[in-house]
């Protein structure tokens, strides 16, 4: 009988490993990064264009192979850093397995440049897909740099598999960070197609933190530092006054290593849970150290869970220790009146119901407690436009012409021209239509007359802009700014003036006519959040839906305002001429009717 069983080539067992470690250009970052600041590395460079799939470049400072070790490396189980079988709990403790780079190879096009301090020549090395094409001499810096071009060149099938550009950019960006946060002594940067989107200096944590997330947060990091036993927890936890409403930020590193953690992050949601408003998260950034043998760090390389020989006890400890950051930025006496006023109103009542009503800042609200009082500060008007949220009622030229009249569309009116029309408990306008009675819920009536202009000004005649008498600056995060030029042409046609001022910070000129300049870092929280949302999904169309329902969700009218006759028939009129008038951008009824055989039928 024939025999059947063969062992595979190389090549293609390297491929199928490669599958393991190598998921996406982030899972080559990570590789590269980490493998650079194992060598030493005080400054490593990360470079990628198109998402990482055209190129990811990695350049250190470190310590440099020699030529048998750069031909060596790709070797699969070509490990420097373990020696024994002694070593064999450091492959649990830091993933060592001698894998990465035959990994990379074997499903891209890497060309390797490295040379040690103590030598005159490095070396230039080419392998694709497993097979060293060119190894020769060369003059070069000392340390290492590493490019790896067409990731999936030769596996079409993992390539298709790829996320939009966007997304994997995100990823990398994610990897990124991971990386840098715990080794902030190491210099690191970022350049996406020319773009230098970090640069961070040798620093501390808490300067990293806020070079990463944004200077917002100076002064709203709590550090904390509990021992007990075999563990350490420290780090940092944002303030009450701070919160995020999508999760991303929060960090958890064990021993140096970024790992999620469904349970541990319980154990702080459940410390913030009456200080932030519903459906939004703390910052934190908290690291543990723990003696190796009590934490096993998962030996799939990619995935970024660990165990934890006793979770319960860590719980307990984080949430004390969280507990105990907080209480004390309670009663540190040494902060002034208006934290203080901030303090009691984030501790003495529950968050506002309405998050909308919140300012934002980049992805970051800051609760604005004042708003409490009787008669809150007229911050909206001092940016040119009318008051919100009041003591008494809204003034009633707010919105006036948001509902307008589109010249471009047709002008059959829905409503006859001697119908009644009322308006009940400020919420409600009541008429007719054909016959029947007609309920318009007003609110999401509005929003989804504006959706439809703001989405049809995509493809029809942009929207006009209106002028902000105080320019606004929007600080934002690095994933957060490339989000936001992604997406700088839409806005534009929707009205929005936007223009990069500086690295991660736009500054807003303009904005489509009826919105309030107050409103605008709020919009801009909501445009930021539907992007991130659609952007993984990779849809041009997804993107302009997310801004066109995020604008019009933080601009039309409120469930509570008093409408003018003229106001409630131009919604009625408008309403009925959407494609889609029966249901508001975020899924609710907008109107109801009832016909004389129902009425009838209801006082029988
Ligand atoms: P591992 O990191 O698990 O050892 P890798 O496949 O990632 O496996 O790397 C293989 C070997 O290549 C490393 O052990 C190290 O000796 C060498 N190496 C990789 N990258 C660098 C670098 N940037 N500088 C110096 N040596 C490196
Ligand atoms: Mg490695």
């Amino acid at each position: 009988m024939q025999h059947l069983i063969q062992l595979l080539p190389d090549a293609i067992a390297n491929q199928i490993a490669a599958g393991e470690v190598v998921q996406r250009p982030a899972s080559v970052v990570k590789e590269l990064m980490e493998n650079a600041i194992d060598a030493g590395a005080t400054r490593v460079e990360v470079s990628i264009r198109e998402a990482g799939k055209a190129l990811i470049q990695v350049t250190d400072n470190g310590s440099g192979m020699s030529a048998q070790d750069a031909r060596m490396a790709f070797e699969r189980h070509a490990t420097s850093k373990i020696r024994s079988a002694e070593d064999l709990n450091r492959i649990l403790t830091f993933g060592f397995r001698g894998e990465a780079l035959a990994s990379i190879a074997a499903v891209a096009q890497v060309k390797l440049r490295t040379r040690l301090p103590g030598e005159e020549l490095g070396t230039e090395l080419d392998i694709e897909a497993s097979e060293i094409k060119r190894i020769q001499a060369a003059a070069l810096p000392p340390g290492t740099t590493f490019q790896v071009r067409n990731l999936f060149y030769n596996v079409p099938a993992r390539r298709n598999f790829l996320k939009s550009n966007p997304s994997e950019t995100r990823q990398v960006l994610n990897e990124f960070v991971h990386i840098a946060v715990p080794r902030p002594e190491v210099h690191c940067s970022l350049t996406h197609n020319d773009t230098l989107v970090y640069d961070l200096p040798a620093a501390s944590v808490q300067e990293r933190l806020l070079a990463i997330f944004g200077a917002e947060l100076r002064d709203k990091l709590l550090r904390f530092d509990e021992a007990a036993g075999y563990v350490r927890i420290w780090g940092f936890a944002g303030s009450p006054d701070v919160y995020r409403k999508q999760r991303g930020e929060q960090l958890f590193f064990v021993n140096s290593r970024y790992f999620r953690s469904a349970y541990l992050h319980h154990a702080i949601a459940g410390v913030y849970q009456e200080m932030i408003p519903k459906e939004t998260h703390p910052f934190y950034c908290i690291f543990f150290e723990i003696s190796p043998e009590h934490v096993d760090v998962n030996v799939h390389p990619t995935k970024s869970e660990v165990k934890f020989d006793d979770e319960n006890t860590l719980y307990a400890l984080l949430q004390s220790a969280v507990k105990r950051a907080l209480a004390e930025w309670h009663q540190s006496p040494e902060l002034g009146m208006a934290d203080s006023e901030l303090r009691r109103a984030i501790y003495d009542s529950r968050p506002a119901e309405e998050p909308e009503e919140d300012a934002t800042i980049g992805s970051m609200s800051v609760r604005l407690p004042e708003r409490k009082a009787a008669a809150p500060p007229d911050w909206q008007s001092l940016f040119g436009a009318p008051a919100a949220g009041g003591g008494l009622s809204r003034p009633a030229q707010r919105q006036m012409t948001l509902p307008g009249a589109d010249p471009a569309r047709e002008r059959k009116d829905a409503i006859a021209e001697d119908a009644f029309l009322v308006q009940f408990q400020q919420r409600y306008i009541v008429t007719s239509r054909n016959d029947r009675l007609l309920i318009i819920d007003q609110r999401p009536a509005h929003q989804r007359i504006l959706y439809e202009r703001f989405l049809r000004a995509r493809e029809g005649a942009p929207l006009p802009s209106q002028q902000v008498l105080f320019p606004q600056t929007l600080e934002l995060s690095a994933a957060d700014f490339l989000a936001l030029q992604e997406v700088e042409e839409i806005l534009q046609r929707m009205g929005f003036e936007v223009k990069e001022f500086a690295r991660n910070t736009m500054i807003v000129y303009g904005v489509p006519a009826g919105v309030a300049a107050g409103k605008i870092r709020e919009i801009f929280d909501q445009i930021l959040e539907d992007v991130r949302v659609a952007g993984a999904a990779g849809s041009r169309s997804r993107l302009a839906e997310g801004i066109a329902r995020a604008v019009a969700r933080r601009t039309a009218i409120s469930s509570n305002h008093k409408l003018s006759p003229a106001e409630m028939r131009n919604i009625a009129n408008e309403l009925f001429r959407c494609e889609n008038p029966g249901i508001s951008p975020s899924g609710k009824p907008t109107y109801r009717e009832l016909s004389s055989v129902e009425l009838e039928e209801y006082f029988r």
